[in-house]
Order: C-alpha cells, then sequence, then structure tokens
C-alpha cells in the first residue's frame, strides 16, 4: 500500500538510542490498504525505534480488530489481530536485500515511513480462516447451510450392509 504521511518518522533529530511512537490505525487506514476484505478496524500500533550510526531497529506491535465478513455465514464480524514484527532499516549506500527483515536507505535520508510494515504486521498475523465465535453465527445462514449439508448427506447403500453382514458369518 502507499505510504501515509502520519507514518513518516523523522530520525534525523532523535538522539541514539529507543524512541516510541504510537498509532491509531482506523477505517482510513484500512480503506487506503486497497484491501476489499478489509472494512474497517480499530488497531493500536506501538512501535519502538532503536536508533544507531547506521541502524534503525524498529519493532512493531499491533493490538486491535479488523471488520471482516465470516467465512461461515458472510456477516461482518470483528477479528481480533495481536503481533509483532521487527524491521531494521540499515543505513548505507550498497542495497542489500537478501534479508527480508533488513531494508537499505539512503545514508542522507532523513525519515522513513512504516505504512507498509503497519499493513505487513497486521496482513500476517490475521488468521486465514475467519469466523465468529461458535453459536454467533447469522442463524438464518446457519439453519440454511445446516439444511443443504443435510439433503447432500450421502444415503447408505444397503448393499454394502449386507456384504458386512455375510463378512461377519464368514469369519
Ligand atoms: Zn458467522
Amino acid at each position: 500500500m502507499e505510504a501515509l504521511d502520519q507514518h513518516t518518522i523523522v530520525f534525523t533529530g532523535l538522539k541514539d538510542g529507543v524512541h516510541d511512537f504510537d498509532f491509531v490505525l482506523g477505517d482510513d487506514f484500512f480503506a487506503a490498504t486497497g484491501v476489499e476484505e478489509y472494512r474497517g478496524g480499530r488497531v493500536k500500533a506501538h512501535v519502538t525505534l532503536d536508533k544507531s550510526t547506521h541502524l534503525l531497529v524498529t519493532n512493531i506491535h499491533v493490538d486491535g480488530e479488523v471488520d471482516m465478513l465470516c467465512d461461515h455465514c458472510n456477516g461482518p464480524m470483528r477479528q481480533p489481530v495481536k503481533g509483532e514484527q521487527r524491521q531494521i532499516f540499515k543505513l548505507t549506500e550498497e542495497s542489500e536485500t537478501d534479508d527480508d527483515e533488513l531494508v537499505s536507505v539512503d545514508p542522507n535520508a532523513s525519515t522513513i515511513n512504516l505504512t507498509h510494515y503497519l499493513f505487513e504486521c497486521i496482513s500476517l498475523h490475521l488468521p486465514i480462516r475467519h469466523v465468529h465465535p461458535p453459536g454467533q453465527c447469522d442463524p438464518e445462514v446457519d439453519q440454511a447451510l445446516a439444511k443443504i449439508q443435510v439433503e447432500h448427506e450421502p444415503v447408505p447403500d444397503p448393499r454394502w450392509d449386507a456384504l458386512k453382514g455375510l463378512q461377519n458369518k464368514t469369519t
């Protein structure tokens, strides 16, 4: 997703050491992701940034919920999401991009932007399947689905039973 201004950190003015940043990712953030599945959300992101001469080590923690549709009943639901991710920015003219965790940053740069990493942290920690807690699905859809399942239940073939009876007799 595109970088959002509010996630830009100006690191040139920061002293070496650990700094804390907090972001609130709301409906506007989820709309900006362009992911249709994300219908909104409320996620708090806490970022610690450890600055040294050539490295910016960030730890991103996210905690909140994303509005999605239930995979079972297709009704709206709030999917909790919680997790963390480490991202290291290295101030170097060489572009070493072998490591996912390590990103090269131009040594003349003064800012880094975290939008992409916040997005990544949330998407990586969302479960692939998201359903309502037991008993909280749309009851109408639940009933309709249960009916379909019953109708498609394979009818036991009586010949099998007959065969089984025969086998039991011979052994
Ligand atoms: Zn549901």
